[in-house]
Formats: structure tokens, sequence, C-alpha cells
């Protein structure tokens, strides 16, 4: 006891030896365990002062707890798993399509060994990245060459500079299109270094509204598939096969940005019909790009594929080596891209497309089963229901097009007035859960649409620690 009565905290070497200590320090290292000290003494120096605390309070038991909690939550990862039960199902914030086994085995064998990433092992000479996959995507879009870079803005950014650097592009008002996260399709343009050259009105483009706009100054036309939005009504737009010849007739390359770019007709599956690559570049686009984790359900990435010597323009633009894919970016996408030789087995190893196919009985089965677990946790003031709903693909695809899913779906049983405070506690309980789970709200509840649920168990199993405070 100090002089005035006071307690004092223990000194810092004392804590480093004290025996509650000892399993810190074997877990987190000496630096962390006495930064952890000193920051917790620090904070607490004053309350001891002023005789806030008791003895047990500050005894080294009770603050070797509090210091392995603080550095238990700081080694918790920041990427974690979460359940999209969003409805959407290629969420653009939560990573889009997942990987098939197939693919996650080929990254874990590049991640863990040397590979033939720039080598090409017939003439024991120095390769080319993009040898690796060209083979497969020419096989399966009949494009004649490919590059593959980080994500399709930057195939759209690379492909425009290679082509159209101080030059004009032509596009049409309708194709002006912002998607999510920054990306508008006129500033792409001008960092491009491309200048802009719009044509026709957002609703009706003609080919004349092209032809007129052709002059020694034009570049290039471009075409963008409008992804996130759509026209309806009073509409026109040149068909690409129309709008080739046009550009072909001028010796200019047409450019078709498909965004999501379905590399099979989905309609084959029941789903909303999507422009194929092989389609486009069979009606006369000479390039076309597209993204790797959008309905092509790989690895982020952008594809451009086209016309040989137009590839090959691009691939020298030293802006290609800013912007190329990695190893295990490339492992990733070849292991996908061989699943679409085998069709008929798609819609079972790829889980995109298993997840977009999923029929709704199914969903709704699972809905039923479920339904009990969570009004059981939820209590008296939720009214638990499972229901039909409808889903979106997500990512530009179809935007307008709804998945019949199903869902659980929460509705307080209190006054209007409180509704929206019980939604948010209970959307924000379902976040703090050890797998955060994302719903959506909607017309007065919280709905968790099923159809992306496919480990139930560890659903169930964290169930038990949902807290909603209101
Ligand atoms: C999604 C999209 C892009 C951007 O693709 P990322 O892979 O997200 O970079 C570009 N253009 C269109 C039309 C799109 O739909």
């Amino acid at each position: 006891m100090s002089a005035s009565g006071a307690l004092r905290l223990p000194s810092i070497d004392g804590l480093l030896r004290h025996p509650a200590c000892l399993p810190l320090l074997e877990r987190h290292g000496r630096e962390s365990l006495l930064a952890g000290l000193r920051q917790l003494l620090d904070e607490l120096r004053s309350s001891v002062l002023s005789g806030q605390l008791s003895a047990v309070e500050i005894s080294p038991e009770v603050l070797a707890g509090r210091v392995g909690e603080r550095l238990a939550q700081q080694r918790r990862s920041h990427v974690r798993r979460v359940f999209n039960l969003t409805g959407t199902v290629l969420h653009t914030n939560l990573g889009r399509a997942l990987l098939p086994d197939e693919a996650i085995e080929a990254v874990h064998m590049a991640a863990r060994y040397p590979l033939n990433l720039e080598f090409d092992l017939a003439s024991g000479k120095r390769g080319d990245r993009d040898d690796l996959i060209e083979g497969l995507i020419r096989e399966l879009t009949g494009a004649e060459a490919v590059t593959v870079v980080n994500n399709n803005a930057a195939a759209v950014l690379l492909t425009l500079n290679s082509l159209g650097v101080r030059k004009e592009g032509i596009i049409s008002r309708g194709e002006l299109i912002e998607i999510g996260g920054a990306f508008r399709i006129p500033d792409i343009m001008a960092r491009a270094g491309v200048r802009l050259h719009e044509v026709g009105t957002t609703n009706r483009t003609h080919a004349r509204d092209y032809e007129a706009a052709i002059s020694p100054r034009s570049g290039l036309i471009m075409r963008v598939h409008a992804s996130n939005y759509s026209i309806e009504g009073f509409t026109a737009r040149v068909p690409t096969a129309e709008l080739a010849e046009l550009a072909h007739r001028h010796d200019l390359p047409l450019l078709e940005d498909l965004g999501s770019g379905s590399l099979l007709d989905l309609t084959r599956w029941g789903l909303p019909a999507e422009p194929t690559v092989r389609q486009a570049l069979l009606d006369g686009a000479d390039i076309v790009t597209f993204s790797g984790d959008k309905l092509l359900g790989g690895p982020q990435a952008g594809l451009i594929v086209g016309r040989k010597e137009l590839i090959a323009k691009i691939k020298k633009n030293p802006l290609k080596r800013a912007l190329r894919v990695d190893k295990l970016t490339l492992a990733a996408l070849e292991a996908v891209l061989g699943l679409y030789r085998d069709p008929d087995r798609l819609a079972e190893r790829l889980p995109s497309l298993r997840l977009l196919t999923r029929p709704q009985a199914d969903i709704f089965a699972q809905a039923s089963r479920l339904q009990p677990a969570l009004t059981e946790v939820l209590g008296s003031v939720w009214q638990v229901s499972a229901v039909e709903a409808l889903g979106m693909i997500g990512s530009g695809s179809q935007p307008v097009a709804r998945l019949p899913s199903a869902a659980l779906c929460c509705r307080p049983q209190v006054s209007k007035r409180l509704r929206g405070r019980y939604l948010l506690s209970l959307e924000a309980a379902l976040r703090a859960l050890p797998i955060p789970v994302l719903g959506r709200i909607d017309d007065d509840a919280l709905w968790l649409d099923l159809r992306q649920l496919d480990d139930e168990p560890a659903w169930l199993g964290q169930l038990p620690h949902l807290q909603v405070n209101p």
C-alpha cells in the first residue's frame, strides 16, 4: 500500500512473468503482449489513482484476461466468411462467384509450388502467361486470340487505350452507363485517352446515327451491355451484325463490352437469355470483353477475346503489364473453363450455376424446415414464416429478371412506430453472429432468401448466439 492508501497497479515486468500471462505470451508473442499490457495499464492509471477500482479489478488474473480478449480480437481476420441470404446471387459486395473445388485445388497448387507461369516447358524458353488459357478460351468462344487482365474494367480500359488513343470512340447515348463502384463509360474512355463521340438518343439509336459520326478522326465503334438498367418501350438498337458491317465498311474495329458475358446459352437451364461471347464474335464484333467472376462463375478477371492482330496490339501496350492477372487467378480460371467443356454436368459442378438453377420447391422446403428453429430463437415478438420470394442474378446480369426463390420472412409484431427499430436490431444481431448472416429489409420485414444457404448445419449451429436488443 502506498502512503495515501490507494491501490497500485502491478508492474509490467511482474505481469509478464505472472503465470496468468504465460499462455498469452505463448500465443501472441512478447511484443504484442507488452504493447497490450502497457496500453491497458495506461488506461487504468487515473481510475486507480482516484480509487475507482477494487484490488480484484487490477489483479494480474483479471488484467491478463482483459488483455487476452483484446489480443484475440486484434488477431481475428478482417476477411470473413458470411452467409449471403440477400437474394442476389452474384453480389459484388460479397465477392461474386464462388469457385468450384477444381479451381480451389488449382489455386492451392499455384500458391504452394513454383509453376510454369511464363515458361514454355516444351521449348524450355520464356513463355507468355496468356498461353496457359488461350487454347481453352478459343475453343469455348471461337475467338482467334485471347488476353486476360485483372477485371473487366481493366479489359475495357486497356482495349480502348490500345485501339483508340487520341481518336474518337463512337458510342450510343443509351450505352453511356455507370455500374457500381465508380465505373462510368465516359470516364473510362477519357482516362484511356479516347475522345467520346456520343450518337443517337437515350432510347433510340440508328445505324444512320453511327454512320453520320464517322470521320477521319474515328478510331473505333463501341457497344456496351446496359448491365444494370433496362430501357423499355419506344426503343431502337442496331443489331451487332449490322453495326459490325458498318464499322468494317469504314475500316473501324467494333468493340463489344458484354459485362457479364456468358459462355453458354443460359436458357438451356431455364435462366433468362444473356448474349454469349461466341455469338457476339459470330455477329462480327472484333473484340469482346467480359468478366471472369460474373456469369462465368470464376475468379475476378477481365477477358479480352477477338481478332488476332488486335489482341497482339493490346498485348504490346505497356498498360497490359500493369493490369495483368496473377498466377492464382490464372490457375482458377483454367480450372473453371475446363468445366465448360462438359456442359451437361456444368450445373452440378459450377457453384454459381448450381445456385442460380436451384429449384424454388427445394428452397421452399428448406425454408419450411428451418422456420421452427428461427421462430424459437426469436421468440413471440417475431412472426417467422416460410414464403416464396424473388431474388436476382446480380452483377449486372438481367437487372429486371427475377429468380423465383423462397425465404424466411421475419416480421416484428410491434406497433408501426417501433417496427423500423426492431428490424434494424435484428439485422445487426444477424451481422454480429460468428458467421455474419446478411439478409434484406423490405416491406416491414427482414427477408432471408435461402437460395444460397448450403451449409445448413453451420447456420443452425450459431442460431443460439443470436441476441436481438431493440
Ligand atoms: C460489370 C461490368 C464491367 C466491369 O467489370 P468488372 O469485372 O467488375 O471490372 C464493365 N462493363 C460492363 C458492361 C459490366 O457489366
